[in-house]
């Protein structure tokens, strides 16, 4: 029969017909329960069950953060949320220590230099956990309590390295430092473990695209007493980006500053009672457990071949974000054969090397998080088998099984 060069069968492309499955880390498979509850005539914002609703995301909101304290609402990307938290207790000319463990770290200490905050980085390169130690010296150093800020990201989306936040509390309690810690769970809220409160986190960021389910475009700010009294010693702060009136609002505008994201407030109303109704603990689990068997397979596809999982320890891998590396071109040669011939979308290596760099290619990401389950996972772990047999590249026999023990709990 005749073969493509790369061995590549000529077919008829089989994307299109079916459903895609959009496997990348961020936005998320969206439920049906979410479309359906979005799929409405524009509601009244005056009066109205639309007001109800609002005030009822954000003790459920809370419930995911694992906080008692307060939270902002946003319409804004994850990047909007960056701004949003640091323009409320950094003010231009004081200082933010960036540990970084990825891309993500770095462009959110890019923001705090866009507000005229220095940013002082220490980069942990792109797969090793944080040095505690390190961390601890940077501030010790800063004698004269420059640093305002810590921003740690929880997972960096782009590593998929997952930071243990709650060893950040202690190397600044250690230290007696008193600069705000903030965390950075866009990648991560209601997949991996995290909690607020007991970790001694100030401020939380998130978005709405990814754990929690929602088309992009609101975004939430947690913020503790703490927090609260840093904003109020603050020489000025952004009106738009001012979290008090929208974590205490007067009057329903104030939750947004302006127009309410009507259709938003219902998806985000269906996506809490989805992650409610599971109950929390049992959503971090079942990431758990599909992440594990996604490990289990890449572990089997590594033991013959280019593909390695970016992380080593299991301890430092996110639950819902796993990073790859296979070597270019096979990155975007696997990508673009799984688009273009099942309808399965990977997520591009980000961070990785630069755009342009033929190295580019060598990475790709899987997205594990929110409204996932065993025979999607499955499935997307097919199909990557399938692609590596169709571009032809060597990998071990039996990840697909092995991936199948985790989830059948054997
Ligand atoms: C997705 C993500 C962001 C950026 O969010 P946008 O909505 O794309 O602006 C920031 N940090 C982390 C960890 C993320 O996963």
């Amino acid at each position: 029969m005749l073969r493509l060069s790369g061995g590549v069968m000529p077919q008829q492309p089989m994307a299109g017909f079916g459903r895609d499955y959009l496997a990348i880390p961020g936005p998320s498979v969206m439920p049906d329960a979410v479309l359906q509850a979005m799929h409405r005539p524009a509601p009244n914002i005056y009066s109205g069950e639309l007001i109800d609703i609002t005030a009822s995301l954000i003790p459920d909101l809370c419930r995911v953060a694992r906080t008692k304290h307060h939270c902002a609402i946003y319409i804004a990307n994850g990047h909007g949320v960056w701004e949003a938290a640091l323009s409320n207790v950094v003010a231009p000319g004081e200082t933010v220590l960036v540990p970084a463990t990825g891309r993500f770290a770095h462009g959110w200490g890019e923001m705090a230099q866009g507000i005229g905050a220095e940013a002082q980085v220490i980069d942990f390169g792109l797969r090793d956990p944080m040095d505690m130690g390190r961390v601890a010296e940077a501030l010790r150093a800063d004698t004269g309590h420059k640093i305002k800020a810590v921003l740690g990201v929880f997972v960096d989306t782009s590593t998929s390295i997952k930071t243990d936040v709650s060893l950040l509390r202690k190397v600044l309690d250690e230290v007696g430092h008193p600069a705000l810690l903030m965390a950075d769970c866009i990648a991560s809220l209601g997949c991996d473990a995290f909690e607020m409160d007991e970790w001694g986190v100030d401020v939380v960021v998130t978005g709405c695209q990814k754990g929690l389910m929602v088309p992009p475009g609101m975004g939430f700010v947690f913020f503790n007493e703490r927090a609260s009294a840093a904003r109020a010693a603050m020489p000025r702060v952004s009106r738009y980006w001012d979290w008090a009136p929208r974590a205490n609002p007067e009057e329903f505008y104030q939750y947004w500053n302006g127009t309410a994201p009507t259709h938003h407030i219902y998806g985000l109303r269906a996506a809490l009672d989805i992650i409610h109704g599971e109950g929390l603990e049992n959503v971090w689990a079942r990431h758990e457990r599909l992440a594990r068997a996604i490990w289990a397979a890449c572990d089997v596809w590594a033991q013959n071949g280019p593909l390695e999982l970016n992380v080593a320890d299991p301890q430092n891998r996110s639950h819902a974000v796993t990073s790859l590396r296979i070597g270019a071109p096979h990155g975007t040669a696997l990508r673009d054969w799984l688009q273009h011939n099942l309808g399965l979308t990977l997520g591009i290596g980000l961070g990785m090397a630069p755009p342009g760099d033929p190295a580019w290619h060598g990475f790709f990401r899987l997205g594990h998080m929110g409204h996932v389950n065993g025979q999607m996972i499955m499935g997307m772990l097919g199909g990557i088998e399938t692609g590596l047999r169709a571009i032809v590249l060597p990998h071990g026999d039996g990840a697909v099984e092995a991936a199948a023990d985790i989830i059948a709990g054997r």
